[in-house]
């Protein structure tokens, strides 16, 4: 079983005394590799390094600086297979959905590059007499990136890529379940030449690596992707520092299904958004309001379109639609949450049970009837291919249901009703909704959650500004 090592200053590094933490594929249960349960002394190093090379870095024209991302960019499209098996193996997202992250990726580094060129200032009117205001944007230093498992490669490169082309250096720490692509982003930083320094990459665990990488006085910013849970963890582990923090946490999106909707339309987003990624996506659909006229027909083709949604282990076999879920826990959380559901009057259309398939933990694809808005499912986040389903009489009712939630990451409705889309878009307090197209958010959007669903945000113009802080000059005329 091969051992990999953290990654700090442009190489790689041994970390002799330390334990090893074992990363098994989750389509199987075997053990793939093992990163190191790094020591404080590792992160230390990680944060020198980041903080040595940092000034430079922001020395250079931002343009030198978008060039690096294109290099890095250029390298991981010339590897979009064996990342794209890298990734399935440690996460088990099927291999068509892996090539895509890949390429998003390197999209993304390009996309990110581009602002070099754009990263701008202001210059303001003054009240005095000779004097001109100006407004810079900055680097703000080191950032630490703490990354979930869900869609580990690309969440490198949505920290990274604004992280440096604004002039600044990072330390990430994988997720433990999936270190291993983020060895491979590492390996292709050195074939494409970046500076040594300013990636950086810490393997371990969260309460121990995780949590010092937050607490750290030399981290400037801390951009986390993960639960509401190790979110606010993460904000109490700053808090001493005053460090900032970018947080993107978890969502339970509302679908809304109107009786004038597209009804196959909505039926094949709400199943996307339940099987893809075996249900484990932030953005995705995952509470369904359906008007009570066609709520019947609804429920009936969601329950057809899931029976016949093929899942297996997604090496084995490339014609499945979704593969396991990561670990013993997610799966204890999905199946709890559908028992308890069930035990407090829902019906189970279809699925709900742990498949009969042998090695990882595979759910059924399950869509559950009657639900009420009171109930836990509709207020815990699933991170698993089921679908419950609550109707509702009229569109008040339904932007009601919608918005009673801790969570306001992303919404959608469907309907052919441009009143009724364009109250929703009003009334509905999420930070994204998506009107008759399954969810996915845009890397020139801005992805930003309300509520427990996280503070600041990612991509676009104003995530980019998220990693620079402002330095006001005022310069009087003598
Ligand atoms: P998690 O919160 O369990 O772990 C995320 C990361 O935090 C891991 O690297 C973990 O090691 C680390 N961590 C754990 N405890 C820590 C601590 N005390 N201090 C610092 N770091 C700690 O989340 P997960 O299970 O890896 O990912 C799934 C969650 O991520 C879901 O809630 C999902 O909605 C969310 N997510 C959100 C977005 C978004 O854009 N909003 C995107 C992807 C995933």
């Amino acid at each position: 079983m091969h051992e990999y090592h953290n990654f700090i200053n442009g190489r790689f590094v041994e970390s002799p005394n330390c334990d090893r933490i074992e990363v098994t594929n989750p389509s199987t249960g075997r053990a793939i590799c093992s990163v190191p349960e790094s020591t404080a002394s590792d992160l230390e190093a990680a944060l020198d390094a980041a903080v040595a090379a940092q000034p430079g870095w922001a020395r250079k024209p931002a343009v030198e600086r978008g060039n690096a991302l294109r290099a890095l960019a250029a390298k991981i499209r010339r590897n979009v297979e064996p990342l794209a098996r890298v990734i399935t193996e440690e996460q088990g997202k099927i291999l068509p959905l892996a090539r895509v992250e890949v390429a998003f990726t390197a999209d993304y580094l390009d996309y990110m590059a581009e602002w070099a060129r754009r990263i701008e200032g202001e210059i303001i009117e003054s009240d005095r007499p000779g004097e001109t205001i100006l407004l810079f944007r900055q680097p703000i230093g080191v950032i630490g990136g703490i990354l979930p498992w869900n869609f580990p490669f690309f969440l490198i490169a949505r920290k990274a890529a604004p992280a440096l082309v604004t002039g600044n250096t990072i330390v990430i720490k994988p997720s433990e379940e999936t270190p291993h692509n983020a060895v491979k982003f590492c390996e292709l930083a050195i074939e494409a030449g970046l500076p040594p320094g300013l990636i950086n990459v810490v393997h371990g665990r969260g309460p121990s690596v995780g949590r010092a990488l937050a607490s750290s006085p030399r981290a400037g910013m801390i951009s986390f992707t993960g639960s509401v849970e190790t979110g606010a963890a993460v904000m109490a582990a700053a808090a001493p520092n005053i460090t900032k923090v970018n947080l993107e946490l978890g969502g339970k999106a509302p679908a809304i299904v109107m009786a004038d909707a597209d009804i196959g339309l909505a039926v094949q987003a709400v199943k996307s958004s339940r099987v893809i990624n075996s249900g484990q996506v932030c953005n995705c659909a995952e509470r369904v309001y359906v008007q009570r006229k066609v709520a019947d027909e609804f429920v009936g083709k969601l329950a057809a379109a899931m029976q016949n949604t093929r899942f297996g282990d997604p090496l084995a076999d490339e014609s499945v639609e979704y593969g396991p879920l990561i670990n013993e826990a997610g799966f204890r959380k999905v199946s709890g949450l559908v028992e308890r559901a069930a035990a407090a009057g829902a019906v189970v259309v279809t699925g709900g049970r742990r498949a009969p398939l042998e090695g990882g933990y595979y759910y059924e694809p399950t869509v559950l009837a009657g639900v009420r808005q009171e109930m836990e499912i509709i207020h815990r986040e699933i991170f698993g291919p089921v679908a419950p389903v609550v109707t509702f009489e009229d569109l008040d009712e339904a932007i009601a249901y919608a918005n009673d939630s801790d969570y306001g990451l992303t919404s959608s409705i469907y309907t052919r009703d441009l009143n009724v889309a364009l109250r929703a878009c009003q009334e509905i307090r999420f930070g994204e909704t998506y009107i008759n197209r399954e969810n996915f958010e845009a890397m020139q959007g801005f992805h930003a959650g309300w509520r427990k669903s996280g503070i600041g945000g990612a991509d676009g113009k104003h995530g980019l500004y998220e990693y620079t802080q402002t330095h006001m000059v005022y310069i009087q005329r003598t």
